[in-house]
């Protein structure tokens, strides 16, 4: 029997115990250690056990751990406030994961038009490879098949259309469209980049159409591309971006961010929330921005990124049956596999470090943010230690 046999089914767990975390490392039960380029799915921002946001959480502890929303809640003003001042939002909204601040995206687009007197507008384009959460419009929102089968009606509203394709949005949109929705990067997808001029085009026609254009930046948002949030890249402003993973460096936290326009349907009573923004999250989001806000911190995050990307191209042109393309922004890189990315996952597990897979035969490499120059060589020397045996292997 397996060791999670009380648990639903729902993940193939990988066979190894981690007990421990300390930056870029993880320590499992038998006393191996991994270099972690997973991060949880880009959650650890700031690495395992970061010192400032153990005491943050510690301290907050020592205090009060849950106040109803019908109380102000210290910790979420300062954290909205912070948001707001960083940000093109005037509004913020906090839960507990990416699918709720998606959720929250969604009602936010469609109360807007209910509130201009414009019920009818309802519908959400979204993007073939697109991921928003599991919930039950979060998966009709993301449109993939294994995650839609056996759930019964798919939630209505939906519609999808290819990933960065200006014609086939244009196409899409009609009088019944309430928001255009849309990763600035796909991550489950396959590191999947939006082209910069095609966020701005879509920005423009979304204007012209009196259409939403709401971001989910969930994984690639909180200084993951070496902004604060991939959207600056392009220059846009958006009106709703959901968020979540990295804000909380391993602590449950998300939100949704609004303009005053977009947010205004949003009156007490339209939505609420037990948990979301509750002291101890908020006191976590708050230390994770005191971090990422410092003057320096994104620039060594473009930095890093470079060192580690050029490095990843050399292993491409080294072993290009094993690595067909590199990826991504920042310290948000896929390696796109000539091989069944299980393999390849499985001989980096083997040189004792972690990365995560995505759609398109992609291998994502998402490390804390904090990690220095000499670990992401550490792993480029993994990395390459894997290709050099699977290219071998397969001569
Ligand atoms: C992880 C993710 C979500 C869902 O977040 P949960 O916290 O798992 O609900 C939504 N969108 C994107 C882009 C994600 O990467």
């Amino acid at each position: 029997m397996s060791q999670t046999a009380s648990l639903f089914d729902t993940y193939k767990r990988i066979p190894v115990r981690f007990e421990k975390g300390d930056g870029v490392w993880l320590y499992a039960e038998d006393g191996s250690k991994y270099l972690d380029f997973a991060a949880g799915i880009a959650v650890n921002s700031l690495g395992h056990s970061h010192p400032h946001l153990v005491s943050a959480l510690k301290d907050q502890a020592d205090k009060l751990w849950h106040l109803s929303n019908l109380y102000d809640i210290p910790g979420q003003t300062r954290l909205g406030d912070r948001l707001v001042e960083a940000t093109f939002a005037d509004k913020v909204f906090f839960t507990n994961s990416g699918a709720e601040a998606l959720e929250c995206s969604i009602k936010t687009a469609r109360r807007y038009h209910y509130e201009n007197g414009d019920a009818g507008r309802y519908k959400i384009i979204t993007f073939e490879g697109a991921f928003h959460g599991r919930t039950l419009a979060t998966i009709a929102a993301g449109g993939q098949e294994k995650y839609l089968e056996g759930f019964g009606p798919k939630a209505e509203g939906f519609v999808q259309v290819p990933f960065a394709d200006l014609e086939a949005v244009k196409a899409a949109i009609d009088d019944e469209t309430a928001a255009v929705l849309v990763e600035p990067i796909q991550g489950e997808g396959g590191i999947r980049v939006a082209p910069e001029q095609w966020l701005r085009d879509l920005r423009a026609l979304c204007d012209e159409h009196g259409v939403l254009l709401a971001l989910d930046e969930v994984q690639c948002g909180v200084g993951r591309t070496g902004k604060l949030f991939a959207y600056e890249w392009s220059g846009i402003t958006p009106d709703i971006v959901a968020i979540a993973k990295g804000i909380g460096g391993g602590f449950p936290v998300g939100a949704c961010l609004a303009t005053a326009e977009a947010a205004k349907g949003m009156v007490a009573g339209t939505h609420g929330t037990t948990f979301g923004g509750n002291p101890l999250a908020m006191a976590v989001g708050n230390a994770v921005l005191d971090v990422i806000l410092e003057e320096g911190f994104l620039q060594h995050v473009v930095d890093v990124g470079l060192v580690f990307s050029q490095g990843l191209a050399a292993i491409a042109d080294e072993f290009p049956d094993i690595v067909e393309e590199i990826r991504g922004r920042g310290l948000m890189l896929g390696l796109k596999a000539g091989i069944p990315n299980g393999e390849v996952l499985t001989a980096i597990r083997d040189e004792h470090m972690l990365a995560v897979p995505a759609g398109e035969n992609v291998i994502r490499l998402l490390p804390p943010l904090t990690i220095t120059v000499e670990e992401a060589r550490e792993g480029l020397s993994r990395l390459e230690a894997a290709a050099r045996k699977l290219s071998t292997a397969a001569d």
